[in-house]
């Protein structure tokens, strides 16, 4: 018997006993190897005169044994001879694993330091399904795994048998042509294992079909078929039909991959099946986006814009990712680093030659080619998305209302980072056009004059668009935009200004345009002459508005005559970054306890309102309980007409009663 060396020994281990879960996979790996091997042979042929093989008869071929509890995989590859089959299988030259192991912990090359394998198998339980761990993974359901193996060109064969724990014996063997079987006699099953499963035809079939189906050759397998028997020439009326087994070899896999295919050739019917099928969705998506790369980097990239949101798309465990294939073969089915996190509701696939199989999750963060995919499925997607947008305007709204939110919180989660990408893929609410529209629609529409986007945020559109702070922008005959989403007051500020798309000014510059919150900005919008008088009034009131901030009990910052109320009596605006929606929102975040930034309010009184003289009366009268009465309804309102919870509301009820009386 042959010691297999250390490091494979420690990997055996790690994988024989980890409680890793996804050992289907060793299917897949077989299978790879398999495919690697005829490709080997294919290859050489294309090269070599002497190699006379002919492509059509090349095969994967699987086969399973019930009661025996076997499952081959068989290939008529290049095969292994005696020496390859001792230098292949009995050590594991760079494994991922390790390597990645080095990295982490700064150990040596090989990786191994001076941990044992439950030590590695603890930490890094998930990281083995995520490599392409290769031949080793069969050891993760087979008991023993026997490999017979003919070298093209060679008359011999050796077979190599191993139980995975010790070592390994070589021995003569027969085989009738070249190639090689991996014959893997599964494990006995546990209470939670049932390694049975993967000696049936179901159980391979499936796993085929998930993992292989793209395998450039043919995976075949001998499946059994039920048939109704021919009828016997004297049946009469009572004749049952009789069924009856036969079996017969099918190829399983499907071979070409719909990406691979060009554009024209593929139907949209076939496209939305693949969609539907892999991605298990039941309705059509609403684009379909193929891409084909050539050049230093070539890949075939087919994605899918969902026509509604998957259900599990706000919870903390939704994944996003594209598939990986490397040549056909699925290296794992959510690559993140494909899409950023602002499209995460992107589906597909991306198969790429030039990867490697054996790529780690670690390397995949570092891997350069596939940054470079990703850069380029981006801004794919983005214009996509833009001609959606510009084409299909309804379309366009219903992906918005599904995933809005999603770009949205996109730019406000980058720090305005993504704005380039993201910003004018945004629809907001126009109170003026009452639809949705892009900011490049709001700027093209706005005034001559107009220097600004303006917009409000609440909890709802209707409400929004009634409130006096939006109706007296709208009145000088500006646009607002209604924001009635979380997300919104923060990504308008994570973007602050807007440059239209084509506005260029006249001397070939463009215009930012700065985005402001109607209810906590200086808008602009109030001559120079206004503001004075505004500011003379609040002057001549000091006493009486000091006696409603006193009696308002550190709620406001100051109370001042307004310049901007056309008909409500008050309305709080903010200074400073948090405006009152934006206050509530995080009093609401958990753990908000303490901390949290508070809204600077102002209560901005309106002088044309009759509410203004009775206050001023009172004020005159010295009835120091009507100010204060009067001014904490005036807040309160304020609050109520802003869609925002008031403090006491059992005050509020009985000053408003004792008005009634
Ligand atoms: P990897 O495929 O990543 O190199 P494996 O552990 O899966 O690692 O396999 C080790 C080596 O064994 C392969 O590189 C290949 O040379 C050889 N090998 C495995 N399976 C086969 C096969 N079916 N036919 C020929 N060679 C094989």
């Amino acid at each position: 018997m042959r010691k297999f060396k250390t490091e494979s020994k420690k990997l055996l281990d790690l994988m024989i006993n980890s409680i890793y879960t996804n050992r289907e996979i060793f299917l897949r790996e077989l299978i790879s190897n398999a495919s690697d091997a005829v490709d080997k042979l294919y290859f050489r042929s294309l090269v070599d005169d002497s190699v006379k093989i002919n492509r059509a008869d090349l095969a994967i071929t699987v086969a399973y044994d019930e009661e025996a509890r076997t499952v081959t995989v068989s290939d008529n590859g290049i095969g292994m001879d005696k020496d390859e089959l001792d230098k292949n299988l009995g050590t594991i030259a760079h494994s991922d694993s390790f390597e990645f192991k080095a990295q982490r912990s700064g150990a040596d090359e090989t990786g191994l330091a001076d941990e044992t394998a439950e030590d590695i198998a603890s930490a890094d339980v998930d990281i083995i399904g995520q490599f392409g761990v290769g031949f080793y993974s069969a050891f993760m359901v087979g008991g023993t795994v026997r490999v017979v193996s003919r070298a093209y060109g060679s008359d011999e064969a050796w077979a190599w048998e191993s139980d995975g724990i010790d070592g390994y014996t070589i021995t003569q063997s027969e085989r009738s042509e070249h190639g090689t079987d991996v014959i893997v006699t599964l494990k006995a099953d546990t209470e939670d294992e049932s390694f049975g499963t993967y000696a049936t035809q179901q159980g391979l079939t499936s796993l085929i079909k998930k993992y292989s189906n793209y395998v450039r050759y043919p995976i075949q397998m001998e499946v059994t078929k039920s048939r109704m028997k021919e009828p016997p020439a004297d049946a009469g009326d009572d004749y049952k039909p009789e069924f009856e087994n036969y079996t017969e070899v099918e190829t399983i896999n499907s071979m070409i991959p719909i990406w691979k295919r060009k554009k024209s050739e593929v139907t949209d019917e076939e496209y939305n099946e693949f969609y539907k099928t892999d991605f298990h969705d039941f309705e059509d998506p609403l684009r379909t986006i193929s891409l084909h790369a050539e050049g230093t980097l070539t890949y075939d990239a087919l994605m899918f814009v969902p026509s509604h949101a998957p259900f599990d798309m706000w919870s903390k465990d939704y994944k996003r990712g594209l598939a990986l294939y490397s040549s056909g073969v699925l290296i794992m089915d959510k690559c993140e680093e494909l899409v950023p996190d602002h499209f995460n509701f992107m589906r597909g696939v991306v198969d790429s030659a030039d990867l490697t199989l054996n790529i780690s999750r670690e390397t995949l963060q570092h891997n350069s080619q596939l940054r470079a995919i990703a850069r380029r499925l981006e801004k794919k997607i983005k214009s996509e998305l833009a001609n959606l947008c510009a084409d299909d305007r309804e379309a366009y709204v219903g992906f918005f209302k599904e995933f809005g939110r999603t770009l949205k919180y996109g730019l406000y989660s980058s720090y305005g980072m993504a704005k380039d990408t993201l910003a004018d893929l945004l629809l907001f609410y126009s109170a003026k056009q009452k639809k949705m529209v892009t900011l490049d629609e709001y700027i093209a529409d706005a005034p001559a004059d107009a220097e600004a986007i303006y917009f409000a945020a609440g909890d709802s559109i209707d409400r929004l668009a009634n409130m006096p702070i939006v109706t007296t922008v709208l009145a000088k005959g500006y646009d607002v935009l209604l924001c009635d989403e979380n997300v919104d007051e923060f990504c308008m500020m994570a973007m602050q200004d807007y440059t239209p798309k084509d506005a260029a000014e006249p001397d070939g510059s463009t215009k930012a345009w700065p985005i402001k919150n109607v209810g906590s900005e200086d808008l602009g919008l109030t001559t120079e002459e206004e503001k004075k008088k505004a500011e003379e009034a609040t002057e001549e009131n000091a006493d009486l508005f000091g006696a409603m901030q006193e009696a308002l009990g550190g709620k406001v910052q100051k109370v001042v005559i307004s310049t901007r109320v056309t008909d409500a009596p008050v309305v709080l605006t903010t200074e400073g970054a948090v405006s009152l929606q934006m206050a509530n929102l995080l009093k609401e975040q958990p753990g908000a306890d303490e901390g949290v930034p508070e809204a600077q309010i102002v209560m901005e009184v309106n002088a044309e309102h009759p509410v203004f003289q009775v206050l001023k009366a009172a004020h005159a009268a010295g009835d120091a309980q009507k100010v204060k009465d009067y001014a904490g309804i005036l807040f309160d309102q304020a609050l109520l007409v802003e869609g925002l919870p008031i403090e006491n509301p059992l005050e509020f009820s009985q000053r408003i009663s004792a008005l009634m009386i």
